[in-house]
């Protein structure tokens, strides 16, 4: 069969079940009717709710601007799909190709797309996480219960994680004209995803806005009162400090469990998949009919020695479900990889943060535009000799031009002059990234080695 006539088969016909309803799946949906598909569609999603933006939720929802309802995504077209709204996919039968469900039925699929994403990290004591006013941020629920919170003026509000969500809601917090102590385990906001160059501009803005910033501590209690109410947090520093709100904010953890006994490769840090999505079994062979897109994936590339990226970006999301979709309805020829650059952005104290490449593989590091002291400025990192990711404060117009030179692997430093005086002369530097034996934060693009599978390999005898 030529790989046309394979294609035009493929997006005729079969049974495609996407589980995940998000923005991952949402968008690969879309792509897939964009691009011919006529068969059955099912969309599996254990939130009540459609696809909606994660984004603003750390953001404008909590000031008020935007209602945790009004985040809903924009449809680009419509999908003709069987929507499946709460319902969670409880496991994988391969070899029969079900997908079985919570409310006990099976899905049966001929290509299966999973985009089931990633979770905030609990905090690690049930019974204190369950105190009334101690808060996870990644749902719309999630957000809009932590808007009433804040709607009722709390004392304070303790934030447990300095990475950029935990900034983000001490940057809302803060511009409601509440109390704020921020708790990190590392030596400052940002450390893990930025290096300590960078991060000592965060936690400049912290203190700045008025932020209780401690860092080098770690939370080791939350006391609730007699009515389960939160009233206190305990630091290792010996100190405590009086809160109604603590918003637990120590990273997110993939939605792969439902897997387990698959063999699928997928673990804690994600789905293993080729750079086409489509996903590895425990012994390194590629999957055929399952591919996976989003946060909950990670993939090889090139420009970061094939090492399995895991990313935590909404534009990763878009990309890879689109990428995933177009390869599910094409013959082998036509596949695309999926070579995305790492791309990320976030703002905070009026400061919006842009991120382009790997920045937590850089050993060097230089001020190529702008200066820290206005924070203003681009950060660029190199990797042995080359380019390999910028980071801008309030500079993204500038960056662009090195999302070329990553792209390109042009050298490093760069050899071109600052188009601001004010950063002539800059020599690199160490981007004074934290041992990584000390646990914080950690940063929403991640090199996960080369291993498809995090755990042993599983020997399957062959069949007789
Ligand atoms: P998700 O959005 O996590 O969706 C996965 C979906 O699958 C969820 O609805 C989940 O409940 C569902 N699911 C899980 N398991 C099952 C199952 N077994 N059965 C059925 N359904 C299941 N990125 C940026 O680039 N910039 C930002 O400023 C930014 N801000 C953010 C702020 C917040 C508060 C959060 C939480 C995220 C932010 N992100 C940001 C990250 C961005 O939102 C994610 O990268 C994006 O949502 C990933 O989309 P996804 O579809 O892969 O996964």
């Amino acid at each position: 069969m030529s790989a046309e006539t394979e294609t035009a088969a493929l997006r005729r016909k079969g049974r495609i079940v996407v589980v995940g309803a998000s923005l991952a799946g949402l968008r690969a949906a879309e792509t897939l009717r964009a691009e011919g598909f006529t068969g059955s569609l099912t969309i599996v999603g254990d939130e009540r709710y459609e696809p909606y933006d994660r984004p603003p939720l750390s953001k404008q929802v909590l000031l008020g601007r935007v209602r945790a309802e009004g985040t809903a995504l924009p449809r680009r077209r419509d999908v003709d799909a069987t929507w499946r709204l709460g319902v969670t996919a409880a496991g994988l039968d391969r070899e029969a190709g079900r997908v079985r469900l919570d409310s006990g039925e099976d899905l049966a699929y001929d290509r299966l797309l999973i985009a089931t994403g990633a979770r905030s990290r609990p905090w690690f004591h049930p019974d204190q996480a369950a105190l009334d006013g101690v808060f996870l941020l990644r749902t719309r629920d999630d957000a809009a219960r932590l808007y009433r919170k804040l709607a009722a003026r709390p004392r304070r509000v303790l934030v447990v994680g300095a990475g950029f969500a935990g900034s983000e809601v001490a940057s809302a917090c803060r511009e409601l004209g509440l109390e704020v102590t921020v708790a990190e385990r590392g030596p400052a906001p940002l450390v893990g995803a930025l290096g300590g160059v960078v991060a000592s501009v965060a936690t400049r803005l912290h203190r700045r806005n008025g932020v209780d910033l401690r860092c080098g501590v770690t939370v080791t209690g939350l006391e609730g009162d007699l009515a389960g109410r939160l009233r206190r947090a305990h630091l290792s520093d010996g100190s405590s400090v009086d809160v109604d709100v603590a918003l637990i904010s120590l990273g997110a953890t993939r939605n792969t469990e439902w897997l387990a006994g698959s063999g699928v490769a997928a673990g804690p840090r994600g789905i293993a998949c080729d750079a086409g999505c489509r996903v590895f079994d425990v012994n390194g062979i590629v999957i055929d009919d399952i591919y996976a897109a989003g946060d909950v994936a990670r993939s090889p590339h090139p420009l970061f020695g094939y090492q399995f990226l895991s990313l935590e970006h909404w534009g990763n999301a878009v990309e890879q479900a689109g990428i995933a979709a177009h390869n599910m309805v094409s013959a082998g020829p036509d596949r695309r990889p999926h070579l995305w650059l790492p791309r990320f952005w976030s703002c905070a104290f009026g400061v919006n943060i842009k991120s382009a490449g790997v920045p937590t593989l850089g050993d060097r590091m230089v001020i190529a535009q702008g200066a820290l002291a206005d924070d203003r400025f681009v950060a660029v990192y190199g990797y042995r000799g080359r380019v390999i990711a910028a980071v801008s404060f309030n500079g993204g117009r500038w960056l662009g031009f090195y999302e070329e030179q990553i792209e390109a692997a042009a050298p490093f430093p760069p050899p071109y002059r600052s188009v601001d005086r004010r950063t002539e002369g800059q020599e690199p530097v160490d981007p004074g990234f934290p041992p990584p034996g000390l646990p914080s934060h950690s940063a929403t693009v991640t090199l996960t080695g080369h291993s498809p599978d995090e755990r042993r390999v599983e020997f399957v005898a062959p069949r007789a």
